[in-house]
C-alpha cells in the first residue's frame, strides 16, 4: 500500500527524520489557512497523488506570499495531473500539501527497499538526486552505490559512514546524516515498509538534512498491525476492481491483456499468467481465490473478471487438493449461468474428484471448453478468443 507525501512525512516526523513543516489542504481556502498558519514567507505548494514526477509536470509549485499559495492550491486541485508515473490518464489531485520552503544547497538521493535476492535490507544512495534520478539509474548506474544491511544484526555505525563517504558529506554535514539514516532505517522496519524513497534529500545552505520529499510502499500483509497506517490509505487513488477483489478475499492485479485468469495459489497463477504469454496472448489479470474457494467466491471472481471491458475469454485454472473438484465445477457452473456467460470459457481442473468435476462441467448444458493441463488450457483459450474474433 502506498500512502502520500504528507501522511510519509508525518511518519518520518514521528521518528524524528527532519522534514519540514507543512499542512495539508483540501480547498484553496484551507490551503490559505495553512499558509497564515506556517511561518516564513515562501510556501511550496505540492499535489498529493500517489505517483512521482510532480515537479516536472507543474504539481510543485513555489508561492512566494499567501495569496499565491491560494491561487496555486486552486489551480491544483481538481486538475489531473500527468506525469511519467501516473500513465497517459493521470490521477485528479484532491489534496495539496502547504509547506515551508527550504533553501536548498544540494539534493541527494536515498532510498530502502527489502532486497529478495540478498534477503536484507538495501539502500540506494546517490549524489545526483532530484528530479531526474530516472535518467542517472538509466544512464549511469554507476551513480547509485548500493548497502546492504543484514536486517539480523541491523543498521550499524558502519553503514552510516560507509553512505557518508559515498555522498561525499563533510564533517558537519555527516553529523547530521547519522542521526538521520538511523531513524529513516528505524521507521522503515518499525512500519514494515517494503519501499521508502526520499529524493530529494536536501542538503541545506547550513549543511542540515531535509527530506524534501518521501515515498513509502507498506507491506500489505502486515498493515493488520500498523492500525494508523492502514487507516492512511486512499481508495481514490486505488484501482476499483482490486478494492473490490480485497473486499472478497480474493488476491487481484489488473493488468493489460484480454485472457481472464481464475486460479488457486500464487505459483500456480503465475504459471497460467506465463502460458497465456507462451502462446501469443497476454493476461487481463492476476487473481488467486485461495486455498478454500467455495462457490460464492468463485462467482465474486467470476464477476470480477468480467467487470474488466477489455476482457475477451477467461481461464479457470484449479488444482483440487483442499477443495475438491467436483465443489469447483459447481461454483463455476453456478457463476456462468448467474452472469450468462457470453465468451470463451476454458477450465482446467486437475486433483481430488477430478473425474467428477469434469463430468459435471460437460453435462451443465453450458458452453465450456475442458481441458487436460496447463499447455492445452492456455493453447485452447487463446485459439477460442482468436477464432471469436475472427467471427
Ligand atoms: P516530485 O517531482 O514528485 O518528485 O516532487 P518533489 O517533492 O521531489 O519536488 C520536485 C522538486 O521541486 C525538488 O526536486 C526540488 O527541486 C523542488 N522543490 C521542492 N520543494 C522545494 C523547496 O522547498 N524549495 C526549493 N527551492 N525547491 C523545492
Ligand atoms: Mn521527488
Amino acid at each position: 500500500m502506498n500512502i502520500h507525501e504528507y501522511q510519509a512525512k508525518a511518519v518520518l516526523r514521528k521518528y524524528g527524520v527532519p522534514v519540514p513543516n507543512g499542512k495539508v489542504a483540501y480547498t484553496p481556502e484551507e490551503a490559505e489557512k495553512a499558509a497564515q498558519e506556517l511561518s516564513g514567507d515562501i510556501k511550496v505548494v505540492k499535489a498529493q497523488i500517489h505517483a512521482g514526477g510532480r515537479g516536472k509536470a507543474g504539481g510543485v509549485k513555489i508561492a512566494k506570499n499567501i495569496t499565491e499559495v491560494k491561487q496555486y492550491a486552486k489551480d491544483m486541485l481538481g486538475m489531473t495531473l500527468v506525469t511519467h508515473q501516473t500513465g497517459p490518464e493521470g490521477k485528479v489531485v484532491k489534496r495539496v500539501y502547504i509547506e515551508e520552503a527550504s533553501n536548498i544547497a544540494t539534493e541527494l538521493y536515498l532510498g530502502i527497499v527489502v532486497d529478495r535476492a540478498s534477503s536484507c535490507i538495501t539502500f540506494m544512495i546517490s549524489r545526483e538526486g532530484g528530479v531526474d534520478i530516472e535518467e542517472v539509474a538509466a544512464h549511469h548506474p554507476e551513480k547509485i552505490i548500493m548497502v546492504t544491511v543484514d536486517p539480523a544484526a541491523g543498521f550499524q555505525p558502519f553503514h552510516a559512514r560507509k553512505m557518508a563517504f559515498a555522498l561525499g558529506l563533510n564533517k558537519e554535514q555527516q553529523k547530521h546524516f547519522h542521526p538521520f539514516v538511523v531513524a529513516l532505517y528505524q521507521a522503515f522496519v518499525d512500519t514494515d515498509a517494503s519501499q521508502v524513497e526520499i529524493n530529494p534529500l536536501v542538503i541545506t545552505a547550513d549543511d542540515k538534512l531535509i527530506a524534501l520529499d518521501a515515498k513509502f510502499n507498506f507491506d500489505e500483509n502486515a498493515l493488520y498491525r500498523h492500525e494508523d497506517i492502514a487507516e492512511m490509505r486512499d481508495p481514490d487513488e486505488e484501482d476499483p476492481l482490486e478494492q473490490k477483489a480485497a473486499q472478497y478475499g480474493l488476491a487481484y492485479v489488473k493488468m493489460d491483456g484480454n485472457i481472464g485468469c481464475m486460479v488457486n495459489g500464487a505459483g500456480l497463477a503465475m504459471a497460467t499468467m506465463d502460458i497465456i504469454k507462451l502462446h501469443g496472448s497476454e493476461p487481463a489479470n492476476f487473481l488467486d481465490v485461495g486455498g478454500g474457494a467455495n462457490k460464492e467466491k468463485v462467482t465474486h471472481a467470476f464477476k470480477l473478471i468480467l467487470s474488466d471491458p477489455s476482457v475477451e475469454g477467461i481461464l479457470v485454472n484449479i488444482f483440487g487438493g483442499i477443495m475438491r473438484c467436483d465443489t469447483i465445477a459447481e461454483g463455476v457452473i453456478a457463476a456462468a449461468k448467474e452472469v450468462s456467460l457470453s465468451i470463451p470459457l476454458v477450465v482446467r481442473l486437475e486433483g481430488t474428484n477430478v473425474e467428477l468435476g469434469k463430468k459435471m462441467l460437460a453435462s451443465s448444458g453450458l458452453d465450456i471448453i475442458p481441458a487436460d493441463n496447463l499447455e492445452d488450457a492456455a493453447q485452447k483459450i487463446v485459439s477460442a478468443v482468436s477464432q471469436k474474433k475472427a467471427a
